[in-house]
């Protein structure tokens, strides 16, 4: 009997060991790396996650959630293990004025879909909607109200969980709050998240969004810390685009809501910054339709095939003093040139008061850059991948030695050194967390943790 149907028996139901289940599981977004699970279980209940964890645990077999199934890296896959497959766990609400409770194999989007009719919304979403509510809230989630409002996992009022030790708890900043913060932005390592009760705000009828753009990269940085300091809007991203020539322009996407007609003027609203006058965007949009904005983008990525290519993404957060010459010198690597044509730079200010999880890890100071570097490798090519990643870890390490962490949605393999670099003076609390929750060690392996 194979370990699998071990547990199967042990279960009383039978895991999903189907060929073209287990090569599904075996890859995410990254499109890099592949682990092959035992099984999947698709629980419906936290009862049947907790009875997986019972038996799991004690015979070290390693356990993955996938949600939305956007890992970098193999972060979500189980590689001899078992894969938890949360997507029939998908129920939101009931939704009030102020809240909201959603199962962790929700998407963002379907969470949208039931509360924008009630003009309700979380105050931060990260860019994408297709990502699952478990599998962002483990990471922290950034976005564009970040610099206001903190992690989406700050929204977070209440968590139901199942320890890796098979414990079914609810927990809340008030209610077993240690086991509350080592779950929010803990990478999976403590806990499966059942369910979820977030805080939730009025959502603006329409939005009018602005993009500014410079020629110089300090005078982007200085007026989106300005912006960010000043909370001038409520919604604060950027980028770093191909300029027409060899070099790169800076982009600064401000976004102000509004209900009825548009209230505020725009000269007033821009001024004191120092953006090219003869380049700025203007446009307005239904709430829902801008919160939506990257679906667009993944219909057309779907439609070339480039969304299920190789995605060797790397996303780091630099501290205020040596972004500028952080995003300069990678920007200019030749490792990085292959950005100009297939890939995303985003570029924009958070405010480290703002962010609540303890276990998110950020650089010192208060004005933060997120900086990520999206690219698609093509297919078939390994040495190209190989490459990207190479060009990773040398971002990485120049942005570690001056001040900067990486944000871990990536590809960037970590050693144990690093992780405990990573979390810095709170990694022995982490560590002390996880044996706690997860004593038999099975949880989220693909972060390549150890402890
Ligand atoms: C197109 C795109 C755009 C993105 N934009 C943003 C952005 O703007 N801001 C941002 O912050 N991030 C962004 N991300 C990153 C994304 O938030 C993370 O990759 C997230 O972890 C994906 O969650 P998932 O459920 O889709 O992935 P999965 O691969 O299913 O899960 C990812 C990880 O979360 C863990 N996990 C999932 N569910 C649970 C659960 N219920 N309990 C415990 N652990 C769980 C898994 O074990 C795994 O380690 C983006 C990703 C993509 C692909």
């Amino acid at each position: 009997m194979t370990p699998a149907h071990d547990l199967a028996a042990r279960l009383g139901r039978a895991l999903d060991t189907r060929p073209e289940t287990l090569r599904a599981c075996a890859q995410d977004f990254g499109h890099i790396v592949r682990g092959a699970p035992l099984g999947v279980l698709r629980p419906r209940s936290a009862a049947e996650i907790k009875d997986l964890l019972e038996c799991a645990g004690p015979q070290g077999i390693p356990v993955s959630v996938r949600g939305g199934g956007h890992s970098l890296y193999g972060q979500g896959q189980a590689d001899g293990g078992i894969v938890l497959d949360l997507r029939a766990m998908n129920r939101v609400g009931p939704v009030t004025d102020d809240q909201v409770s959603v199962q962790a194999g929700a998407l963002w989007r379907e969470l949208l879909a039931v509360t924008l009719p009630h003009r309700r919304t979380p105050a931060v979403l990260t860019d994408y909607l297709g990502a699952g509510i478990g599998g962002v809230l483990s990471a922290g989630g950034l976005g564009g109200a970040t610099h206001r409002h903190g992690l989406v996992a700050d929204q977070v009022l209440e968590l139901e969980v199942v320890t890796g030790a098979g414990e079914h708890r609810i927990c809340s900043p008030d209610r077993d709050p240690e086991l509350f913060h080592a779950v929010l932005a803990g990478l999976g390592q403590c806990a499966v998240i059942v369910s979820a009760t977030l805080r939730l705000v009025p959502a603006a009828a329409r939005v009018r969004r602005y993009c500014l753009y410079y020629a110089d990269l300090g005078g982007c940085l200085a007026d989106q810390r300005r912006l960010a300091e000043e909370q001038r809007f409520p919604y604060l991203e950027g980028q770093a685009r191909p300029a027409d020539g060899p070099g790169w322009q800076y982009m600064i996407e401000a976004v102000a809501p509004y209900d009825g007609p548009y209230p505020l003027d725009d000269r007033t609203l821009l001024a004191g910054l120092s953006y090219d006058p003869a380049a700025v965007e203007t446009e307005d949009l239904g709430y829902g339709e801008f919160a939506h904005r990257v679906d667009t983008d993944e219909e057309a990525l779907r439609a070339t095939g480039e969304w299920l290519h190789p995605h060797p993404w790397l996303n780091l957060l630099l501290p205020h003093d040596s972004a500028e010459s952080v995003v300069r010198a990678v920007l200019a690597d030749p490792a990085f040139r292959d950005l100009r044509d297939t890939g995303l730079v985003l570029l924009y200010p958070v405010l480290s008061s703002r962010l609540r999880a303890p276990f998110f890890s950020r650089p010192s100071g208060e004005v933060l850059y997120l900086f990520a570097l999206l690219r698609t490798a093509p297919p078939g090519s390994p040495e190209t991948v190989a490459a990207m990643l190479a060009a990773n870890r040398a971002a990485y390490e120049l942005a570690r030695s001056r001040g900067g962490v990486a944000y871990p949605v990536n590809a960037l393999p970590l050693s144990d050194a690093d992780w405990q670099d990573h979390h810095g003076v709170r990694w022995p609390a982490f560590a002390e967390a996880k044996r706690r929750h997860d004593p038999h060690l099975v949880l989220a392996r693909g972060h390549g943790m150890r402890f």
